[in-house]
């Protein structure tokens, strides 16, 4: 069933970065639906920090008040669905949805963000986002000088220790089998005292999402209270590629400085963009997407 004859824009995803794009768009009088599946990748963290003025907020009430800010304007609304498809037509593009629904609109924005892929280890989702985490921006403050280890290899743990022996010296690295550090790292791991355990976790033990201790594959345990892991991770869904757009070897969907993505007419923002994960980042790469695609908008109709 078709439900919309005149949209300017569709926004797929409607939480930080499509939001922000949706009230660029909405103060400029363009007619915007979002469509949003309402799961964004943050929902498991009880407090988000580091974004200036909501620092340590629960993440739902900043996407809360936000899309109460969004839909203020009268030409923005919201619907609570997932997108399934986007096709090229002659005026522009359709989306399907789930839900069966389809809306015509002239331009998209992407703002689906990332599906963190979770290993399968026994306690991992409980303590997934509460005490593993995965950036030392967001988290890494609350767990200043406690015991820390890092479940990662070659350079993005050597990366991810430089960055949080900040943090805590109380720091090692569990590399999931053989390490796989140049000499130099080795070397600068030895002077800076970081113990390197070549081993895998089988599952890790927790009180209410708070991490007390791992265990490996050879049976032996070790306590820690935080863990840092680098996930893989997956677009939602293959509506990018789909309309042509191309990805970056890291998986990510390529723009450029104005959010363009290789498809004339689709824009995209947030984390599916980059690896600058941030509540700031999304909402100024949507600040962005918004702002250059109502200019796109503006040079056609002037
Ligand atoms: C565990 C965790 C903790 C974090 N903590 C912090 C922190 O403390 N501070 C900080 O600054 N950042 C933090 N981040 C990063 C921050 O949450 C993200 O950078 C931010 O949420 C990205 O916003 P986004 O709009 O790009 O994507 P998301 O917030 O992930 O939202 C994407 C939205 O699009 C929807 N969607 C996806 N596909 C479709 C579809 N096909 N159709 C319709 N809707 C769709 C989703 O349901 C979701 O609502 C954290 C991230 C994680 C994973």
């Amino acid at each position: 069933m078709n439900t919309e004859n005149h949209t300017d824009v569709i926004i797929i995803g409607g939480s930080y970065s499509g939001l922000s794009a949706a009230m660029t768009l909405g103060r400029s009088l363009r007619n915007v639906l979002i469509i949003d599946a309402k799961q964004p990748c943050n929902r498991d963290t009880p407090h988000s920090q580091n974004f200036i003025t909501h620092d340590g907020e629960q993440p739902h009430i900043i996407a809360h008040k936000a899309r109460a800010q969004v839909l203020k304007y009268d030409t923005v609304r919201l619907v609570n669905d997932f997108a399934t498809q986007a096709i090229k037509t002659n005026t522009g593009f359709k989306v399907s949805t789930q839900s069966g629904l389809y809306y015509n609109t002239k331009k998209i924005i992407i703002a689906t963000g990332i599906k963190d892929i979770l290993p399968d280890i026994k306690g991992f989702k409980e303590t997934w986002a509460k005490s593993v985490i995965h950036c030392p921006y967001c988290h890494g403050y609350e767990f200043i000088n406690k015991k820390t280890a890092i479940y990662s290899n070659g350079d993005k743990a050597f990366h991810i220790n430089q960055l949080v022996h900040n943090l805590s010296k109380e720091l090692s690295i569990i590399t999931k089998g053989p390490a796989h550090f140049s000499e130099a790292q080795t070397a600068k791991l030895k002077e800076n005292n970081i113990p390197v355990i070549e081993k895998e976790i089988t599952e890790i033990i927790h009180d209410n999402g708070e991490v007390k201790q791992v265990i490996y594959n050879d049976g032996s345990t070790a306590q820690f209270d935080a863990i840092y892991v680098q996930l893989p991770f997956e677009q939602h869904t293959n509506i990018p590629q789909d309309l042509g757009c191309d990805i970056t070897e890291n998986g990510y969907i390529k723009v450029d400085d104005l959010q363009k993505t290789t498809t004339p007419g689709v824009y995209a923002c947030g984390d599916n963009v980059n690896k600058f994960r941030s509540v700031a980042n999304a909402v100024y790469t949507g600040n962005i997407a918004g702002a250059a695609l109502n200019m796109e908008l503006a040079q056609e109709t002037f």
